[in-house]
């Protein structure tokens, strides 16, 4: 894979002449006077620095120059000199750790940023914890308007609720504090909601109402349901809640969203992100996002997969491809599915039954009509197609689906499509993804989250071979990102990068280390694997001049410092077009 191949070098001196050639095309103020033997000064130049490039023929350096918002030098200290004028910032990184910028590979930017505009449960160490922030919210909003949470995981709870059904609260507890605002909680996996009577009501949901396709409104033994929620039965209370947003005025909702993507811009800088490869936005979305863009507001660069239906993306899906639109902030150029649930859920769909629950091997909540639909689409507009999987069955369906459509449609160039999560695999179809040119886009932290439930769902021999095989899918030749899911997960990279480098639950538990990756292929994976998979590595990913001024400092060497140290990273500066766009307060 080219990726991998060191590039052929210029001689420094050649780059300098090519760059200063490039910004008087640009027309970057090129006085009378200037000549290719003179150049121009860098902006920002960090010196002093343990820079780690991503650039197999560079790997390290001590300091690099960057010029309208591009890396124009990487290099020695010394070899700064020339580019450092008058106006230039100089930062001595005094030996601190930097490298690209994170590129978070697929997480949801709104519903980030929406998650710090809600009730936040992932904290809460029993069902009784989430009653009582339910209760305080009830206090303070007024009677009839919502109050919506996320982050709920009952496999995480010290006890399971009093009553419960399988282990799911009932809406018993919540209706006492609740009684007059309706209540959606939506699970830290995004695959299951809990209701309250109240939201039960508007959505007119009782002991008749039936399951939708690739959905289950969970029922206690009486035949009442008891307010959760699975897959797409969510979209019944959801759909009620939709409503109640839609009535609000066009401004009100764009300020909404411009909030979430203010929060969303500014908790990424926090965490060293400096792109984000959204998992999913509306048409409208992309819309307001297009907007954002103009006006400079993405804090960060954002490459989009598109989730509408089939209906309204035909036709119009060529009016939204955006590459490097709005200074490189946004590009719109994939599609994205869902063929299934999630593993924590029993959504995720399985070629054999759940270990723990024999009666049932997942759902499939899409088509695999629609799904080819979807794809057909991708190929037509030439846009990427992305699809969550995360059951063996599911990726084998997902892989069928690409494999017949490259058939049918062949080109000398792989089309970078996308298996989102690819979280359990058949071993047979570990090679495919190599073999069809298909990128594993995986969550280094979803392994050690769900590592608790994993084997009690799949059994050790299904888990040992298929689960979250990162390791496997890169020496077969994939390529494998990685990210969060944020805001299933904190969005922190360094929490990913422990769990892709040690696959360590507690101080006694590992799941499976032999599928760890090493510092170097999960700092790969975090960046220009991130890259490739967005058609973006010739732009972002490694610290190579020519390319975004794009760079994360941190406190610990990701490469040298002990592993218990990988935790206790601190960001400490944030680099985005070359400019400090995030710089930790001195302690
Ligand atoms: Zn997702």
């Amino acid at each position: 894979m080219s990726i991998l191949r060191p590039t052929t070098r210029l001689p420094e001196s050649s780059i300098r002449a090519l760059w200063t050639l490039l910004f008087c095309l640009l027309g970057v103020a090129c006085t009378p006077s200037s000549s290719l033997a003179q150049q121009r000064a860098a902006d920002l130049v960090l010196i002093g620095g343990n820079v780690f490039t991503v650039d197999e023929s560079r790997p390290t350096a001590e300091a690099v120059a960057m010029f309208k918002g591009r890396i124009v030098a990487v290099g020695t200290n010394e070899s700064m000199k020339p580019w450092i004028g008058d106006e230039t910032k100089v930062v001595d990184l005094e030996g601190k750790f930097a490298m690209p910028g994170f590129i978070e590979g697929h997480a949801h930017f709104v519903g980030l940023g929406e998650s710090k505009m809600m009730l936040n449960l992932q904290q809460a160490k029993t069902w009784d914890d989430i009653v009582s922030q339910v209760a305080d919210a009830a206090k303070t909003t007024p009677p009839g308007e919502w109050i919506i949470g996320r982050g709920w995981h009952q496999s995480k709870w010290e006890r399971p609720p009093t009553p419960n059904v399988d282990g799911y609260p009932t809406d018993i507890d919540i209706n006492k504090v609740s009684p007059d605002h309706p209540v959606l909680l939506t699970h830290a996996s995004g695959h299951m909601s809990f209701a309250n009577g109240y939201a039960m009501r508007l959505a007119g949901i009782d002991s008749n109402t039936r399951n939708p396709a690739g959905g289950e409104i969970v029922k206690s033994e009486s035949g009442a349901p008891i307010g959760v929620f699975r897959e797409t039965a969510q979209g019944l209370v959801g759909r009620v809640k939709a409503k109640a947003d839609n009535q609000r005025s066009e401004a009100e909702k764009m300020d909404y969203t411009r909030r979430a993507v203010e929060l969303a811009s500014q908790e990424c800088l926090r965490k060293g992100i400096t792109s984000f490869q959204d998992a999913g936005s509306s048409l409208e979305t992309v819309e307001s996002l297009k907007r954002f863009a103009d006006d400079g507001k993405l804090g960060v660069r954002l490459w989009v997969m598109i989730r509408d239906n089939n209906e309204r993306m035909e036709g119009q899906l060529a009016k939204y491809k955006m590459i490097g639109y709005g200074n490189e902030f946004l590009t719109v150029r994939a599609l994205k599915r869902s063929i299934d649930g999630a593993l924590g859920a029993h959504g995720a769909w399985l070629l054999a039954p759940y270990v723990d629950m024999p009666t049932s091997s997942g759902l499939n909540t899409a088509s695999i009509e629609s799904v080819t639909k979807t794809a057909e689409l991708g190929i037509k507009n030439d846009f990427q197609v992305c699809v969550h999987a995360i059951g063996d069955r599911a990726n084998r369906e997902v892989l069928d689906i690409y494999e017949n459509l490259f058939a049918a449609n062949p080109t000398p160039f792989p089309r970078r499509w996308r298996i989102e999560h690819a979280q359990h695999l058949h071993p047979d179809d570990i090679p495919r993804f190599e073999e069809l040119g298909v990128i594993a886009s995986m969550q280094g932290v979803h392994c050690t989250s769900d590592a608790v439930f994993v084997p009690k769902r799949l059994g050790m021999r299904r888990s040992q071979e298929g689960a979250y095989v990162w390791k496997s899918l890169i020496d077969s030749g994939a390529i494998v990102t990685n990210g969060t899911d944020a805001p299933v997960e904190d969005v922190n990279p360094l929490d990913s990068f422990y769990a892709t480098v040690t696959r360590r639950l507690t101080d006694e538990v590992t799941f499976f280390p032999e599928q760890a990756l090493t510092r170097e292929e999960a700092i790969r994976s975090y960046t220009i694997a991130c890259a490739y998979a967005a058609f973006e590595e010739t732009s972002k990913g490694s610290l190579v001049p020519g390319k975004l001024g794009d760079i994360v400092v941190l406190s610990n060497d990701l490469i040298h410092c002990p592993e218990e140290e990988i935790k206790n990273t601190k960001v400490i500066m944030t680099i985005v077009d070359g400019k400090i766009a995030f710089q930790s307060p001195l302690p």
